[in-house]
Formats: structure tokens, C-alpha cells, sequence
């Protein structure tokens, strides 16, 4: 079975380990370089940017995982994790780092106050069997994506206002993200397709 990490700073660890054990991998927690050394993909997971970005540093993680991911690290990050990887974050603090995995620009909180919190089912490119639903807290958007990114999900149109038709979902090669939270609905389906992946690579690699 593929090793994949979940980066266990903060956040739903926890959620994130049982998914992917339900998938199929060898799932488990990394807090130190050499934990890191030893998976074969990553999960980021939600939480807060910018303590995540600090907790980065201070775990002597940001440079290696920068190091790993420039080398084809396969990485899934939800909300958080997304911010992370994406390589510009508008409404980020300017102290705050990016991981640069994906060539994305997102928006932090793009959904506003009214709508911190909300639900709605997407379609997901890839995923078969129907709409995933999708859990957002406090969730940024893609504003943009570069060429290499494909689009995966987004906001529905038919729920009008500004967030209507903002993408929530992106995949670059061995990197994909999602503006919510998969590990909050018992569906494991965006998990799975990111073991698959996880799989490919290892497969690629002997
Ligand atoms: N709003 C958070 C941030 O900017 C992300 C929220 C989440 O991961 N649920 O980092």
C-alpha cells in the first residue's frame, strides 16, 4: 500500500487518516522532516493558513516540503491546505508562505460573512457516482488558474450572487485541492482519487 502522509499541525488529522485508511493506504501523521521523507504523497489539511504557514517554520517542514513537492510530491489539500499550495493567496498577511504547487490564484475567505459556513453539491471531474457535497468553512476560491491547471468543481451557477461559477477544485499533475472539506462527510471518493494518484506516481517511480 502507498505511505501517505497527512501534515498533522493542525486541523481534522484525524478525519484525514481514517479516509485514506478506507481507501487503502498506509496512512499517517507528519509533524517532522523525517516523517515527511518517508510518504509517497501528502495530505494538507484545513485549519488556518497563516499559524499553518507559521508552524511550517517553526517545524523545520516548510523548505523540505517545498523540496518535495518541486520534485513531484503527489499533495491533496483542502481549504487551508489549498491557501498553501496555491502560489499566490490574495488577502493572505504578507508574512504568511506559499508552497507554490499549484500555479493558482485564490482568494482567502472569498466567500464573505454572510455565507462563513455553508453546503452544496458539486459535480467533481473524475469522481463517479453522483454530486460530492461540499462542506465550506470560512473557504477561499480560485480566482484564477494557470495553464497546466485543469478545473475540477465549481460553485454551481444556479446559486447566483458573486460566488456563482467560482472554481473550488483544481488538479495540476500530481497536485490537487479542494475549497472544502472532503474529510467532513464520510465520503471518500476525492480521497480515492488522490490514492490513485498517489499510486501512479509510486508505480512510475520503480
Ligand atoms: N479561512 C482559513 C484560512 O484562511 C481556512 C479555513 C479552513 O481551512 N477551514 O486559512
Amino acid at each position: 500500500a502507498p505511505t501517505v502522509g497527512v501534515l498533522a499541525l493542525q486541523g481534522n488529522v484525524a478525519e484525514h487518516l481514517d479516509a485514506l485508511q478506507a481507501c487503502g493506504a498506509d496512512a499517517r501523521p507528519v509533524r517532522r522532516p523525517a516523517e515527511l521523507d518517508a510518504v509517497d504523497g501528502l495530505v494538507l489539511p484545513g485549519g488556518e493558513s497563516t499559524t499553518l504557514s507559521k508552524l511550517l517554520v517553526a517545524f523545520d517542514l516548510l523548505e523540505p516540503l517545498r523540496a518535495r513537492l518541486a520534485a513531484g510530491l503527489p499533495a491533496f489539500g483542502s481549504c487551508a491546505g489549498m491557501i498553501l499550495l496555491a502560489r499566490e493567496a490574495i488577502d493572505a498577511r504578507p508574512d504568511q508562505h506559499q508552497l507554490g504547487a499549484l500555479d493558482v490564484v485564490v482568494r482567502r475567505n472569498a466567500f464573505g460573512r454572510q455565507v462563513q459556513s455553508f453546503e452544496t453539491d458539486l459535480t467533481v471531474t473524475g469522481v463517479r457516482g453522483g454530486p460530492v457535497r461540499g462542506v465550506f468553512i470560512r473557504a477561499p476560491w480560485v480566482e484564477s488558474v494557470g495553464r497546466g491547471v485543469d478545473v475540477l468543481a465549481r460553485i454551481p451557477s444556479s446559486t447566483g450572487g458573486p460566488a456563482s461559477g467560482k472554481v473550488v477544485a483544481v488538479r495540476q499533475g500530481p497536485v490537487m485541492a479542494t475549497a472544502f472539506h472532503p474529510e467532513q462527510t464520510g465520503d471518500a471518493r476525492l480521497h480515492d482519487l488522490f490514492v490513485a494518484r498517489v499510486r501512479e506516481s509510486v508505480a512510475a517511480a520503480r
